[in-house]
């Protein structure tokens, strides 16, 4: 089925559905709140009745665009539903693998009605896509850029509140319009945001610009320590949970963004970050602008993302991790 075709179907299944359940990633990124945020605004326009549930809560720094409340599994609002209360639809948004969608998964028996469908919107290259209705397109450099395309098929013109979250999503996922996903669909689809209403400065400044001083001080402390390998193309910083607790004692941690300095030096084709997750066990981020695709390095330790950005989690020391990822990295590069 073409991406297209799945606008479609949607379309057709929305009008036979009154109760929509919405979900994206664990630990949700700009474009998994933005799209999730978006989607909702376009599909309550319809006439639908919308929940918006994610297994992790949202970063401070993305709650400027959370309009109405956005659920956790264990919200009241969601303990025992009655048989009317029940959503006859679960889109997910952003997720390549179901996966990654996290505790939400445990719970959806007892929200959905029977024989619900599971609609998967996403822009994740994936071997097994999953879902009823499927719209995949991994050409788009965001979730939200599908979400604008139903609303244009569903005939729904957008809010300026809906326009300002799609255009958060698009910005963060094409890391401010420079990573390589940024094409000409990418910056039309945020033109059009803006031309609806999307404050593109007011965004950038509640995202990008207004930090807490300790991201600021953990990010100097790591870039002191930048480790350069294989003739300087490959760069890594990496955060041990003392690291962290340093500068975060309450544990309340916001790393996004800081891997993109590792691809930030000259000469580094693929940048690492490490960040230790508990007792020998590490998440990695990986960015390239060299055109390797990271996603098949990721791969080869359960991982996935894009070519140019991607993720896995890998256990170890943190001096054996760091062998493991670059010695996987290197075998890649010339
Ligand atoms: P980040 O490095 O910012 O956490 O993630 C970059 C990209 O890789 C995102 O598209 C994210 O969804 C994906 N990603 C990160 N970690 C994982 C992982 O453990 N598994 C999968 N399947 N994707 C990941
Ligand atoms: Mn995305």
């Amino acid at each position: 089925m073409t991406h297209s075709s799945g606008l479609e179907a949607l379309k057709r299944a929305l009008s036979d559905v009154d109760r929509v359940l919405i979900s994206t990633h664990m630990n949700p990124d700009g474009d998994a709140v933005g799209s999730v945020l978006g989607l909702r605004g376009i599909l309550e326009s319809i006439g639908k009745q919308v929940e918006i549930v994610i297994s992790d809560s949202i970063t401070r720094k993305y709650r400027f665009l959370i309009d109405k409340p956005v659920l956790k599994p264990d919200s009241r609002e969601l303990e025992n539903l009655k048989e009317a209360e029940r959503f006859q639809m679960v889109i997910f948004l952003d997720a390549a693998e179901k996966k990654r969608v996290g505790d939400v998964l445990d719970h959806l028996d007892r929200w959905m009605s029977p024989g619900a469908l599971e609609v998967n919107i996403d822009h994740h290259f994936s071997k097994d896509v999953f879902g009823d209705i499927v719209i995949v397109d991994p050409d788009r450099a965001s979730a939200a850029e599908l979400v604008m395309q139903l609303a244009d098929t569903l005939g729904v013109d957008l809010s300026p509140v809906i326009a300002g979250q799609l255009f958060a999503a698009i910005m963060t996922d094409t890391g401010r319009f420079q990573f390589g996903n940024t094409d000409s669909h990418s910056l039309k689809a945020a033109a059009k945001l803006v031309e609806e209403g999307a404050d593109p400065s007011r965004i950038a400044r509640h995202i990008y610009m207004e930090r807490p001083v300790s991201y600021y001080r953990l990010l100097g402390n790591l870039l002191n320590s930048i480790e350069l390998y294989h003739d300087g193309k490959i760069s890594m910083i990496a955060m041990s949970s003392d690291n962290i607790a340093t500068y975060f004692p309450d544990g309340n941690m916001d790393s996004e963004g800081m891997v993109d300095f590792t691809t930030q030096v000259e000469g580094v084709e693929v940048g690492i970050l490490l960040r230790q997750t508990g007792n020998g066990t590490f998440k990695a981020s990986l960015r390239s602008h060299n055109g390797i695709d990271l996603r098949l390095i990721v791969e080869t330790f359960g991982g996935g993302g894009h070519a140019n950005a991607a993720g896995c989690g890998i256990e170890g020391s943190l001096e054996d991790v760091k062998e493991q990822i670059v010695s996987e990295v290197k075998k890649w590069l010339k």
